[in-house]
């Protein structure tokens, strides 16, 4: 592109974008960073509070399973020895399912699976063979246990929790166990709800093999989970919280817990978006707030940017056409009313002022006879342009320098030009006001008379005559003058007709005798 066609752009339009960038610039980064501390802020408060929650639900989990435990223990030792005691068999499965609100059913087992005594009676499993998972994997274990999620004969999702019935001698006998329903009003849900009421945190509960124990939509309860990164980081037995990846791929919020007596995971989780939804928030109202006191501050700016750049601007505009007539007039009149523009205005000033006296003097020189100092050719044909443009009659005087020749070849030609000098002094001061005196060729003079009738120019070139007559000129003497007097009028004929006139006239006087006036 070049220079020529770069597009230009004002000063104040410079100064509004150069602000308002500036001001866009500061906005974004104090709202960016803003923006970055305060959600680094709420994503670790959230985190914390859902790994403080997580270690809560994990611990009364594992109070409640602890308990459970204990309870089936006490009632093992008691059962050691008195498995044919039908009576105790059945008055203590129905103390333990009252005592412990978590067994839904309690059964007491022999070492092959067979029910001895269950609670409620009205089950009706007494006397059947049990080979549900959880029965099996106490009987293989033989120790206390809580066993993996698994569907119950009736058709539930339960765990089985248990505890093994030894006589003295450490002989196997049997087991004591309560099942804890997973679905629907659990044990879990009591203890979760009871503790926790927060809409936008998801608690869930997961086993060893991801199975889903307890989650908010009752529909999971009993699904094997997908991929999540927080149930990777739970399995691994640990405590913590993270930003994690639940199994829909929506960023989380995650804290969680492990429960060591079950193997069980428990993770409170968040989603990302609702924990900074009221950063966001915030960030638009803010903007909202902003947004009207920058405009203002905008228009201030405005409004400054113009009392800033009009002196500029004023002054740029008298600079682009110095040479008109009247900008000294304008540069005066441009309200500088700061240090720079002053000075601008100054130098303006200045600088106008003198290159209307060059050009003054210039046009002076251009319109001057330099031996003389009269009006030359140029100036008389614009003044006689002028005069006939403006219709104004007026009369003209040819005057020529009798035998100049032989002033000049007598007395040398710089003699001629001292006669010359002094011829022109007295036509000069024999002019009014108003009146042009041109020396329009060597020793030729012509005097130009704005309104003057040719009587009263036939007057002034006669005392003229006279007055040459009378003055003496160093070392010369003495010159005369011969004059011819034309006379124009706008309703005559033309301008150059009348000169040509005078000049007849002056050849006339020439032939009858020189030194004498002839119209
Ligand atoms: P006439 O009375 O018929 O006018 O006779 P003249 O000798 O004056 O004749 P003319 O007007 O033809 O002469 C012009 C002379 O003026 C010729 C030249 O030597 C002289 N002259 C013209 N210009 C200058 C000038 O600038 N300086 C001087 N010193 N002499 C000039
Ligand atoms: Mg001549
Ligand atoms: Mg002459």
């Amino acid at each position: 592109m070049s220079a020529k066609s770069l597009p230009r752009i004002d000063l104040r339009r410079l100064i509004l974008l150069f602000t308002l960038l500036t001001a866009l610039i500061t906005l974004a980064s104090s709202l960016y960073v803003v923006y970055q501390a305060q959600r680094q802020t709420l994503i670790d408060s959230a985190l914390q509070s859902n790994r403080a929650y997580a270690t809560k639900v994990a611990s009364s989990i594992g109070d409640l399973l602890r308990n459970g435990q204990e309870n089936l223990a006490y009632s093992a030792d008691l059962l050691a020895g008195q498995l044919h005691n039908a009576p105790l068999l059945k008055s203590e499965a129905a103390r333990l399912q009252r005592q412990d609100s978590s067994f839904n059913v309690v059964g007491i087992f022999d070492a092959t699976g067979k029910v001895l005594e269950a609670s409620p009676e009205s089950l009706q499993i007494k006397g059947r063979t049990f080979r549900t998972e959880g029965v099996i994997q106490a009987l293989h274990g033989r120790q206390p246990m809580i066993s993996s999620a698994f569907v119950s004969e009736i058709g539930n999702l339960v765990i089985f929790v248990s505890h093994p019935i030894l006589d003295s001698n450490g002989q196997y006998l049997g087991a004591v166990g309560g099942t804890v329903y997973l679905l629907k009003q659990s044990v879990l849900h009591t203890l979760i709800s009871s503790h926790f009421n927060n809409v936008d945190v998801q608690v869930y509960v997961v086993d060893n093999r991801r199975r889903l124990l307890y989650h908010a939509d009752p529909d999971r309860i009993g699904q094997m989970l997908g991929p999540d990164t927080a149930v990777d980081a739970v399995l691994g037995a640990g405590a913590g919280a993270m930003e994690s990846v639940d199994d829909k791929g929506i960023a989380m919020l995650s804290g969680y817990a492990w429960v060591p007596d079950s193997r069980w995971g428990v993770i409170c989780a968040q989603s990302r978006e609702t924990a900074l939804a009221p950063l966001n928030a915030l960030i638009g109202r803010t903007v909202l707030v902003v947004l009207p006191v920058c405009l203002i501050g905008f228009a201030i700016i405005g409004w400054v940017a113009t009392l800033i750049t009009r002196p500029l601007h004023q002054l740029a505009s008298v600079a682009s056409h110095m040479d008109a007539a009247d900008s000294p007039v304008q540069i005066k009149s441009v309200r500088a009313w700061y240090i720079e523009a002053a000075r601008i205005r100054r130098g303006l000033s200045k600088g106008v002022v003198l290159m209307q006296e060059k050009l003054g003097h210039l046009n002076r020189q251009a319109q001057s006879d330099p031996l003389t100092g009269l009006a030359n050719r140029r100036a008389m044909d614009e003044a006689l342009l002028e005069l006939e443009q403006s219709s104004t009659p007026f009369s003209v005087m040819a005057m020529d320098i009798d035998h100049f020749k032989t002033v000049n070849d007598t007395y040398g030609h710089d003699a001629g030009d001292v006669a010359l000098q002094a011829l022109a002094d007295v036509v000069r001061q024999s002019s009014r006001d108003g009146d042009l005196a041109c020396r329009t060729g060597g020793e030729e003079f012509t005097v130009l008379l704005p309104n003057t009738p040719i009587a009263n120019a036939i007057d002034v070139a006669e005392r003229l005559r006279a007055r040459v007559e009378s003055i003496r000129i160093d070392r010369i003497g003495c010159v005369t003058i011969s004059i011819g007097v034309g006379s124009w009028l706008p309703e005559g004929p033309p301008v150059s007709a009348v000169l040509k006139q005078a000049d007849e006239h002056l050849y006339k006087a020439k032939k009858n005798g020189r030194n004498r006036v002839e119209a």
